[in-house]
């Protein structure tokens, strides 16, 4: 019997190419004057440009953008806000500068407005992460999502291909995950579903022919519906294993999503039929987690986990660590299955589908 509670955050999109030279008509739209640029080290000029269109509606650029959020780097931020009474927040960046934003908005209450530049998907969800200590808390509040997004294509365009291929694999695992979520209902299955197929079909386009436009505009509609799905619905085994090797181990972020997405999707395809299906035909083969570790090194991800500088002991404190407070998933999680997994993901085994 189908049963499920839907709700959804009031976000507002502008999508294509240009889009970002339409920041001044939001900023009206939304009653707010005093912008703060938040821009990552690679956007600076771009910042400088967007500020010269805004003339005195934007009051500053800030530019201390920190993978992670440590909290030094939020306060600085929340401190530049108050010092040039700013009263909107800009983000120009990956998931770091939409996260610094949200830093500011869970302290400070005013709009953000977020730029995106890689295919993360933070600026559709109200998750925000804070660094402090060396350890990495998240959250939710309503308050840290942006109120308006601008994805323009043509602001992936220079991505490198070894942040662009893993970058888009971190938006399919959050398409898959949705599929077989606890809290999982039709609408995001659609958007899910349909992420996967765009970013599939684009990912291996973009590596071939990284300056055509069309290529990068689908890769980001796919990372925008991975984002929305990211920010409405619980994410399971994967996205936990994730977790545990990067805060544990310091492994990249989108490489170890990219790695680990086929392993996770082996162990949990046979306990989630539906998302199997819609899977097989995003994916056209029913072999899923084979096709996914197929895509996952043609656009350039790691192809072990000891590429990514882990050990045959570490796998054993992962699966203990990724066991001992699980998040909810469609199979049963065993320390045993987990070391399994990381062990096949360790020595590059084909997964089975
Ligand atoms: P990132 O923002 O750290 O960017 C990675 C690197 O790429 C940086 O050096 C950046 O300057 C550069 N870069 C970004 N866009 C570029 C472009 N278009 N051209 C050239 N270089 C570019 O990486 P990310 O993967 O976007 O974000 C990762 C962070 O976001 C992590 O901290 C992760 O936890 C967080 N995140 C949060 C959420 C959420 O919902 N809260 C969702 C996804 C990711």
């Amino acid at each position: 019997m189908l049963e499920f509670v839907f709700s959804i955050s009031p976000m507002r999109v502008l999508f294509g190419a240009g889009s970002r030279h339409r920041l001044e008509e939001e900023l009206n739209s939304l009653g707010v004057g005093r912008a703060l640029l938040v821009a990552d080290p690679a956007h600076q000029r771009l910042a400088r440009e967007l500020a010269a269109q805004l003339g005195a509606r934007c009051v500053g650029i800030f530019d201390g953008v920190v993978q992670h959020v440590p909290i030094e780097v939020a306060e600085a931020g929340r401190a530049k806000v108050r010092e040039l009474q700013a009263d909107c927040c800009v983000t120009i960046g990956g998931g770091s500068a939409t996260g610094l934003g949200k830093a500011i908005a869970m302290e400070i209450a005013l709009p953000l407005v977020a730029v995106p530049t890689t295919y993360a998907g933070s600026e559709m969800t109200p998750i925000w992460g804070l660094t402090e200590g060396g350890l990495k808390r998240t959250g939710r509040d309503p308050r840290v999502q942006p109120r308006v997004t601008l994805y323009d294509p043509e602001l992936t365009v220079t991505l490198p291909p070894a942040v662009a291929g893993p970058s888009g694999m971190n938006a399919i695992a959050h398409c898959v995950e949705a599929l077989y979520a606890q809290n999982a209902n039709p609408i995001m299955s659609l958007l899910a579903e349909e992420g996967v197929r765009a970013l599939a079909e684009a990912l291996p386009q973009v590596m071939a022919a990284p300056d055509d436009l069309d290529n990068h505009g689908k890769a980001l509609y796919g990372a925008w519906l991975a984002g929305v799905v990211l920010g409405s619905v619980g994410m399971a085994l994967h996205h936990k294993l994730c977790h545990v090797l990067g805060g544990t181990f310091n492994t990249s972020h989108a490489d170890t999503h990219a790695l680990i997405l086929p392993y996770a999707s082996a162990y949990n395809m046979e306990a989630a039929p539906d998302a199997k299906r819609r899977l097989t035909a995003a994916l056209g083969t029913s072999q899923v987690a084979p096709a996914l570790r197929e895509l996952s090194l043609s656009v350039g991800a790691p192809a072990t986990l000891k590429e990514l500088g882990l050990s045959t002991a570490d796998l054993k404190t992962a699966a203990e660590l990724a066991t001992r407070a699980p998040y909810y998933n469609p199979r049963e999680v065993t320390r045993d299955g987990v070391h399994q997994l990381l062990l096949d993901a360790y020595h590059g085994e084909m997964p089975e589908a």
